[in-house]
């Protein structure tokens, strides 16, 4: 434990699978973490008792150390109402649609919490300790199981009028190829560029590339099909081709509307950068202003898992002072 941190959050990154949590300081340092399965089922009171637990076994490990606990700051995968600290809708989680999760929690831990979206605490993390440092208009892109996306502007994260803004992989960049999406629409940037698309991209192209060394993988992956990419393997040379260009169809769109410093794009996705930015960069100079496509720059992401919980703690920092 760094002596002198007073301002210490506890973070939970509520994924529909793992529950991370981690204590940050008001630094940015991590000097906890846990990882826990999320519990699944319709009790939202289970999910406020795994976070509840994560804080007591931090309590337990650092003694009094853990008194300059100052808030708890959750993130979760969907829309959430900052003002109330209510969940309005987790499409992995539904047990937590319309559930107070902040009150929940501060009547169990005795502090504040603060509650936000994902993909916003991922571009506050960015933005405060990673690749968008000192940076003030950014927008971040997660590419995971879905594509997630949060907008600051001028060092404000951009809610919405209603906290569902960002929405970056609900943008249509194909209204003709019919792919539906979670959403309810169809050709949204997620069912091109997510980790789920990759491998629906491949197993539909598949017969096209008799030779391809992924019909023998029986459980295909964006990692597997990255890998085989490396390779040289065709079929998943061109899959990473399509997702870049894509994405870069997306990103050309939010430039010439938002006119941003940076784009950072993050999430397991990423992993592929060596296949598929060279064709998002191709597309961002084809179709973005030339001085807008001139002035942003777009980077991986630097802070990797933790970016939604050093955003979830730098936001409960800023809500606090
Ligand atoms: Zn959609």
């Amino acid at each position: 434990m760094t002596s002198g941190s007073k301002n210490l959050i506890f973070a939970a990154d509520l994924g529909g699978t793992h529950l991370r949590a981690a204590m940050v300081d008001e630094r940015g340092q991590i000097h906890f973490r846990s990882k826990q399965n999320t519990p699944q089922g319709s009790d939202p009171n289970a999910i406020v008792a795994a976070v509840v637990n994560a804080v007591h076994e931090y309590k337990k490990e650092f003694g009094a150390a853990a008194d300059g606990l100052k808030a708890v700051s959750v993130v979760v995968p969907g829309t959430v109402n900052v003002g109330e600290g209510t969940v309005v809708k987790a499409p992995n989680l539904p047990c937590l649609d319309g559930f107070p999760l902040t009150a929940a929690l501060t009547s169990e831990l005795g502090v504040p919490a603060f509650l936000e979206n994902d993909a916003n605490a991922a571009a506050v993390g960015e933005m405060w300790q990673g690749a968008a440092r000192g940076c003030r208009t950014i927008i971040c892109v997660t590419l995971g199981t879905g594509v997630g996306g949060g907008i600051i502007l001028n060092g404000e994260l951009w809610r919405g009028v209603d906290g569902a803004a960002a929405e970056i992989g609900h943008m249509c960049v194909d209204p003709f190829g019919g792919v539906a999406c979670t959403c309810g629409s169809r050709g949204c940037l997620e069912v091109f560029a997510s980790a789920t698309a990759i491998v629906r991209m491949t197993r539909e192209a598949s017969p096209r590339y008799p030779d391809s060394v992924l019909h023998a993988s029986k459980t295909l992956t964006a990692e597997s099909i990255f890998a085989a990419g490396l390779e040289g393997d065709e079929l998943a040379l061109e899959i990473f081709r399509r997702m870049g260009v894509y994405l870069g169809i997306g990103l050309a769109n939010l430039i010439n509307i938002l006119n941003p410093e940076m784009i950072v794009i993050g999430g397991g996705v990423v992993n592929g950068w060596d296949l598929f930015a060279k064709h998002t960069m191709q597309q961002v100079e084809e179709r973005a202003f030339p001085l807008l496509a001139a002035r942003v720059k777009i980077e991986r992401a630097k802070c990797g898992d933790d970016a939604g919980l050093l955003g979830a703690a730098r936001l409960a920092i800023a809500n606090r002072s």
